[in-house]
């Protein structure tokens, strides 16, 4: 009897730390000059991509539709996203700014919404981010237009 070779599937998991790997550096990357410097969104200053975080809006312990919408994510230094908990006080109004009252309040709702994110969802996520990184390398500095997910574009508008 030939016995099948095993390969071993990946988890859940990491799938779901790759997708996030990804979509962290995609954040920081996101109109980014051409040396990789980028600023924090809530008090401006300005650091090396590898240097700042990807911060939440509405916080990732909402849950998942929060968790991976790319108008909710946004680049921040550490002491905004980790000392100030995010510094909602700032976050508010540049999301606003950003993506008007609409868009605003549509990501406001993102913290009521269950989302169930299975491996294909990761897999989604992980191919929209290779190419759009892989966009950013033959244009560093061009600035990306924030658009979201396609499931948060089906679900939330
Ligand atoms: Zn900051």
């Amino acid at each position: 009897m030939i016995q099948k070779k095993k390969t071993k599937a990946k988890s859940l998991k990491w799938y779901r730390d790759k997708a996030w790997e990804l979509v962290s550096k995609y954040v920081r990357l996101r109109e980014a000059d051409e040396y990789g410097y980028n600023r924090c969104v809530t008090c401006g200053t300005k650091k090396p991509h590898q240097e700042l975080h990807a911060g939440h809006f509405v916080p990732q312990a909402q849950g998942n539709a929060a968790r991976w919408d790319l108008r909710n994510i946004h680049p921040q230094c550490f002491r905004c996203n980790i000392n100030l908990g995010g510094n909602g006080a700032e976050y508010g109004p540049y999301i606003r700014d950003r993506y008007g009252d609409k868009g605003y309040e549509s990501i406001r709702k993102l913290a009521g919404i269950t989302r169930v994110m299975r491996r294909a969802d990761y897999e989604e996520i992980i191919d929209d981010m290779a190419t759009r990184l892989a966009r950013i390398a033959l244009n560093p500095g061009e600035r990306e237009e924030s658009e979201s997910t396609r499931w948060a574009l089906e679900h939330c508008s």
